[in-house]
C-alpha cells in the first residue's frame, strides 16, 4: 500500500521536473520579435510572452493568416 503511493509521488514528481525542463531553457528560435518583421512596429509585451516566437504584431499577425 505504503509502495503505491510512494510510486505515485514518484510518478507525480518525475512529471514535474520534466516540465519544469522543458519551460526553462526558450531555444532562440522559440524568443519573440520586440518587432513586427512587417511593419516595424513594437509588439507588446504581453504579446510577446503569451506567443513564444511571435514575428508580427496582431495586425500583420492577421494579414499574414488571411493570406494563406
Ligand atoms: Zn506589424
Amino acid at each position: 500500500m505504503a509502495d503505491d503511493i510512494d510510486r505515485a509521488n514518484d510518478q507525480a514528481q518525475y512529471l514535474l521536473d520534466v516540465a519544469l525542463q522543458r519551460s526553462r531553457p526558450i531555444p532562440s528560435s522559440r524568443v519573440s520579435a520586440q518587432f513586427c518583421e512587417d511593419c516595424d512596429d513594437p509588439i507588446p509585451l504581453l504579446r510577446q510572452q503569451t506567443i513564444q516566437g511571435c514575428q508580427t504584431c496582431v495586425i500583420c499577425q492577421g494579414l499574414r493568416e488571411r493570406r494563406r
